[in-house]
C-alpha cells in the first residue's frame, strides 16, 4: 500500500482531488506542485496511517519507514542536501498535521526539525550564519518540547516553561528586557542547554538527538492530536466525522529568518472582508511564519513588499493569478522568501462574508473564470440574510463593549433605548425614539410593540419562539434566548454581566447576525438592497450591491424548480415579498390580523359568547375587517395564488388574564366582571398546543368557519369585479381525519356558493389542508379525497412528530444539542429522518389518491437551505416563508436544482 506521496520540482504523486487521503494542506501541496508553483519539496503520509495507527495500539504499517525513507531522499536530491548532515548543509523539514478541512486543535506545525547538536554547526558553517543556525535550533527545541514532548505549563503556573527560561535568563544576563531578535548566537546556545535541560526535569527524557527518532516522534504527535480533547470538540460542533484521520505534511524548510532580504507572510488573493479584486495580506520582514500570526512584532500590509522587494513581488501577483487561474476560486495563501526567492507553502479557498461572496462570484462571471451556476453555488444561503440586514457601522462596534451572547434570531444589527412593555415601547416610538423591545418573550399581545422597536431581546425562547418567528416575519433584528439577560419587570431594569440598564434611559446594542449584545449605542444604516427594492431608492439601486443581488436572483429564478411563496398577513409584507421574489402567498395566519387596532375587542366579544346567536353577533362585527384585509391582500398579489389558513390557536390567547384587563373588557362589552373571569377559567388549558384549536375550533363553532369564508370570498368576489384576478387557497389547519376537513369543506363550499349567487360572480377557489399531525400524514389518502392541495405545518408536525413542546424545548436543547440527539435544532433544520418520512408518506399517499395534488411546505423551515433543498428532492411544487426569507428560499431552491 502507498502511504506516503511526494510533491516537489514540478510534479507530484497525488493531486488536488485527493483530499480525503492526504488532507486539505497535502492535497494543495501536491497541486502547487503540479502547476509548476514553488513549493518547496516533500512528501505526505497518508489518513490511513492514522486510521492504522489506532486501530493497531497506536503503532505504524511495517512498510511505512521505507516509504518515508524514499520521500526524504527525494527531497534530499532535489534541496541538495542531507537530513541529518553533520558536514554539508543539513536538510530541515516542516512537521506539519493536515486534515481535509483546515482544523483548529490539531498539532502545531514543527520548524526546523533535524536540528542536533551537529547539524547546527554544519548548518552555521554552510550558511555562514551562527547567529541564525542557533536561533534555529532554539526555536526547534522549544517547539517540539512543547508539542512533541509535552512540556507544557501546569495548571498551577501562568507562563509556559520554555517562556519563563528565556525571561529569566534575559534578566540574568541583561538585567533588562530584550526581544529575541536581540539575542547573540552565545545566548542562544545557552537557552538550547537550558531549554534541554528542562525537558529531561519535566519528562525525565533526554532530548532526541537523532533527526529520525525527531521526524518518528514528530509524526507520532500529530496522529495523537487528532484524538486530544481540543480536536475532538472542534469535530463534535462541525460534524466532523473521526474515521476520517488526519495527513502529516514533511516538507523541506525554507528560511523566512536569514535576513532583511528575507520573510513570511499570509495573503489572500482578493479582499474577503468585502470582495474588492485586490491582493489582501500581511508580511513580516526576517521572519519565520509563525512569528506573523504570533502577534509578538505588527506585520505590514503586503503591498509594501512592493517597495521593499519588488521581484519577489511581481512574483507574488503571478503566483496569485495563476492560483485563481487554476483553483477558480479566491485563495489563501502563506508564503516564504528565503533570501529574495519566493516559495508558497500553503493555499486554500478563502473564507469570506456574504459580501465578499457575492462580489467574488458576479466579478468571476465578468471575467470568464466560473459560469452562472457555479456562481450561485458560491454564495452560501445560509449567510445570504447578512446582506439584507442592517449594519452596525464597522469602526464604532470596534470600541463597543460585548455584554452577553444570545441566539441570533433576526440577523442584522439594532441600537435604541431599552424598554420592557410593548406598549410603552410604541408609545416611545412614536414620540421619536429608537427603542429596543427587551422581554423575557414575547406573546401575540407585544406585536404592538415589536412592529415598533428596532430590534427585540428575549432572555428565554428558541429560535422558533414567538419573538424569533414576528422578528423573521417582519425582518426585524432579534436575539432571543439570552439567558444572561436579567429582567426585572417591576424595577423596570434590566442587568447583563453586573452592569444596569434602565428602561427609557439606557440603550443597548443587539448583533442578530451574530447573537451579541454590547451596552449602549452604535451607529447603523440599513441595507441598500432593502432601500433598493423595498422603498424603490433610487442611489441604493445604483449601487454595485444591489446590481448584483439581483442578478443573482434572476440567475436563481432560472435555475431553480420550486417556487417560492410567502409567509405573510398584511399587504405591507405580501408587497416586500414580492418585491423579494415570491410568487404568492404560502400561508396567511389570519388569527395575525386580529391584533390590530380595536378588532381584538370583537374577538373577545366573540369568545366569550356562551350561545350561537351571541357569537354570530360578535362575527359579524369581525366579517368586515377580514374581508378588507383579504382585499388588501389579493389586490396585493395581483392574480397570484394565496393560500389562506382559518383560525388556528386555541381561544385562550386572546382573552386578558389580569384582574383589572377583565374588568375592563366587560365593561366594554357590556357583562358582568365574573362572567368574563369564569369564561377565561373555562377556557384554560393544561396542554393549549394539544388542546382546543385548528379544525377544532371550526367544528366546535361552525359560524367561526362561515365568517371566514366569507371574508374571503365577498373579498375575492370584490377584487374579482374589479377586473383583478384572484386565487384564494383555503386551508383548513390541524387535521387528522378526513372527517375533520369533510365537515370544514361543506361549510366552505356552502358560503362560496352562496357568495356566488350574492356577488353575481363567479371565482376559482381551492381548498386544502395543512398536514401538521402524524395521523394526518399517515392517513393522507383518505385525507386527498377532500383536499385538493397539502401544506406540510413542519412547525407542528415536528412537534407533534417528537412529541416537543417547541415553546418548552430551550430548557433541554443544549444538553441535546451537546450530546449529538439533535445535530440540529429541529424547529429550524427540518428532521429530514424522521419528520421527512412523514412527509414522504403524506406526498405518496395523497398523489395515489390525487396524482396532481399541489404540495407546499409553510412551515419556518421553508426558508431553511437544508430544508429547502429536502424539499426539492421530495418534489414539493413550492416552499413558502416569511418575506425576508425569500432571497435565501430563491438562493437555496436554485443550489437544490443545481
Ligand atoms: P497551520 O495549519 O496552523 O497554518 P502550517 O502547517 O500551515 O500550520 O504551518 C504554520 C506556519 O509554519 C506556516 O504559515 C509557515 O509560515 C510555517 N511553515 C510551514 N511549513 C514550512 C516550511 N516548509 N518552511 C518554512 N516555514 C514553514
Ligand atoms: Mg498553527
Ligand atoms: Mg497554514
Amino acid at each position: 500500500v502507498k502511504y506516503v506521496y511526494s510533491f516537489g520540482a514540478g510534479k507530484a504523486d497525488g493531486d488536488g482531488s485527493m483530499k480525503a487521503l492526504l488532507g486539505g494542506k497535502g492535497a494543495n501541496l501536491a497541486e502547487m506542485s503540479r502547476i509548476g508553483l514553488p513549493v518547496p519539496p516533500g512528501f505526505t503520509i497518508t489518513t490511513e496511517v492514522c486510521t492504522f495507527y489506532y486501530a493497531n495500539k497506536k503503532s505504524y504499517p511495517e512498510s511505512l519507514q521505507k516509504q518515508m525513507e524514499a520521500g526524504v531522499s527525494a527531497m534530499e536530491k532535489i534541496m541538495d542536501a542531507k537530513f541529518g548532515d553533520a558536514k554539508g548543509m543539513p536538510l530541515l523539514v516542516a512537521v506539519r498535521s493536515g486534515a481535509r478541512d483546515s482544523m483548529p486543535g490539531m498539532m502545531d506545525t514543527i520548524l526546523n526539525l533535524g536540528l542536533n547538536d551537529q547539524t547546527v554547526l554544519s548548518l552555521a558553517a554552510a550558511t555562514k550564519n551562527e547567529r541564525f543556525a542557533w536561533d534555529c535550533y532554539r526555536r526547534f527545541v522549544q517547539m517540539y518540547g512543547d508539542v512533541v514532548l509535552g512540556v507544557q505549563k501546569t495548571e498551577n503556573e501562568d507562563h509556559e516553561p520554555f517562556e519563563v527560561a528565556i525571561e529569566t535568563f534575559k534578566h540574568e544576563k541583561y538585567h533588562k528586557d530584550i526581544v529575541d531578535s536581540d539575542l547573540t548566537a552565545d545566548d542562544q546556545k545557552e537557552l538550547v542547554k537550558r531549554f534541554k535541560a528542562l525537558v529531561k526535569q519535566r519528562t525525565g527524557k533526554v532530548f532526541p538527538n537523532d533527526p529520525w527518532d525527531q521526524l518518528r516522534g514528530a509524526a507520532g504527535a500529530v496522529f495523537s492530536s487528532w484524538m486530544n480533547d481540543r480536536a475532538i470538540v472542534y469535530r463534535r460542533k462541525y460534524n466532523i466525522p473521526a474515521e476520517w484521520g488526519t495527513a502529516v505534511n514533511v516538507q523541506a524548510m525554507v528560511y523566512g529568518n536569514t535576513g532583511n532580504d528575507s520573510g513570511s507572510g499570509v495573503a489572500f488573493t482578493r479582499n474577503p472582508a468585502n470582495g474588492v479584486n485586490e491582493f489582501y495580506g500581511e508580511f513580516l520582514i526576517n521572519a519565520q511564519g509563525e512569528d506573523v500570526v504570533a502577534g509578538v512584532r505588527t506585520p505590514e500590509p503586503v503591498i509594501e513588499l512592493k517597495k521593499a522587494m519588488p521581484k519577489s513581488y511581481a512574483e507574488l501577483l503571478k503566483v496569485r493569478s495563476t492560483l485563481e487561474k487554476h483553483f477558480k476560486d479566491v485563495q489563501d495563501v502563506e508564503f516564504t522568501i528565503q533570501q529574495g526567492k519566493l516559495f508558497m507553502l500553503q493555499t486554500r479557498n478563502g473564507k469570506r462574508t456574504a459580501a465578499a461572496a457575492l462580489k467574488f462570484s458576479m466579478d468571476m462571471v465578468k471575467e470568464k473564470l466560473i459560469d452562472q451556476e457555479t456562481a450561485i453555488l458560491r454564495n452560501p444561503a445560509d449567510q445570504l440574510e447578512q446582506l439584507l440586514a442592517p449594519d452596525f457601522d464597522i469602526s464604532e462596534v470596534k470600541k463597543a463593549k460585548e455584554l452577553a451572547k444570545g441566539l441570533p434570531a433576526g440577523p442584522g444589527a439594532a441600537s435604541g433605548i431599552i424598554y420592557l412593555n410593548a406598549n410603552r415601547a410604541a408609545a416611545a416610538a412614536e414620540a421619536g425614539e429608537t427603542v429596543l423591545l427587551v422581554r423575557n418573550e414575547t406573546s401575540p399581545e407585544d406585536l404592538r410593540g415589536m412592529i415598533a422597536a428596532a430590534g427585540i431581546l428575549t432572555a428565554k425562547g428558541g429560535v422558533s419562539s414567538h419573538a424569533a418567528l414576528v422578528a423573521r416575519q417582519m425582518g426585524k433584528v432579534c436575539i432571543c434566548g439570552a439567558s444572561a439577560v436579567e429582567i426585572d419587570y417591576d424595577k423596570k431594569t434590566v442587568t447583563i454581566a453586573g452592569q444596569v440598564f434602565k428602561e427609557g434611559k439606557d440603550s443597548l446594542s443587539i448583533d442578530g447576525t451574530a447573537g451579541t449584545i454590547y451596552g449602549g449605542k452604535i451607529k447603523t444604516g440599513p441595507s441598500s438592497i432593502v432601500m433598493g427594492l423595498l422603498h424603490g431608492d433610487k442611489a441604493a439601486q445604483g449601487t454595485e450591491k444591489f446590481k448584483s443581488f439581483k442578478t443573482l436572483m434572476d440567475w436563481c429564478g432560472k435555475a431553480a424548480r420550486l417556487d417560492v411563496r410567502t409567509n405573510a398577513d398584511n399587504p405591507e409584507q405580501t408587497e416586500n415579498a414580492i418585491a423579494f421574489g415570491a410568487v404568492g402567498i404560502g400561508l396567511t395566519r389570519t388569527e395575525h390580523m386580529f391584533f390590530e387596532g380595536d378588532r381584538i375587542d370583537a374577538v373577545r366579544e366573540m369568545i366569550l359568547a356562551d350561545n350561537v346567536a351571541d357569537r354570530e353577533k360578535a362575527l359579524a362585527k369581525l366579517l368586515p375587517y377580514q374581508r378588507e384585509d383579504f382585499t388588501g391582500i389579493f389586490k396585493a398579489l395581483k392574480g397570484m395564488p394565496a393560500t389562506i389558513r382559518l383560525l388556528d390557536p386555541p381561544l385562550h390567547e386572546f382573552v386578558p388574564h389580569e384582574e383589572a384587563a377583565q374588568a375592563d373588557l366587560a365593561k366594554k362589552i357590556g357583562v358582568s366582571a365574573d362572567k368574563v373571569k369564569s369564561r377565561v377559567a373555562a377556557l384554560h388549558e393544561f396542554n393549549p398546543m394539544l388542546g382546543h384549536r385548528g379544525c377544532r375550533l371550526g367544528i366546535a363553532y361552525p359560524e367561526i368557519t362561515a365568517m371566514q369564508a366569507r371574508a374571503i370570498f365577498e373579498a375575492a368576489a370584490d377584487v374579482a369585479k374589479a377586473k383583478i384576478k384572484v386565487k384564494p387557497e383555503v386551508m383548513v389547519p390541524l387535521v387528522g381525519f378526513k372527517k375533520e376537513l369533510d365537515l370544514q369543506v361543506e361549510i366552505i363550499h356552502k358560503v362560496a356558493k352562496a357568495v356566488m349567487a350574492e356577488k353575481k360572480i363567479k371565482f376559482d377557489y381551492m381548498v386544502g389542508t395543512m398536514i401538521e399531525v402524524p395521523r394526518g400524514a399517515l392517513t393522507a389518502d383518505e385525507i386527498a379525497h377532500t383536499a385538493e392541495f397539502f401544506s406540510f405545518g413542519t412547525n407542528d408536525l415536528t412537534q407533534t412528530a417528537l412529541g416537543i413542546s417547541r415553546d418548552d424545548m430551550g430548557s433541554f436543547l443544549m444538553p441535546y444539542t451537546e450530546n449529538e440527539i439533535f445535530k440540529k435544532n429541529p424547529f429550524a433544520t427540518l428532521d429530514t429522518v424522521g419528520v421527512g418520512q412523514l412527509i414522504q408518506t403524506a406526498i405518496t399517499k395523497g398523489r395515489s389518491t390525487r396524482p396532481d395534488i399541489k404540495l407546499g411546505i409553510c412551515g419556518e423551515h421553508g426558508g431553511d437551505p437544508d430544508s429547502v433543498k429536502f424539499c426539492h428532492q421530495v418534489g414539493l411544487s413550492y416552499v413558502s416563508c416569511s418575506p425576508f426569507r425569500v432571497p435565501v428560499a430563491r438562493l437555496a431552491a436554485a443550489q437544490a436544482a443545481i
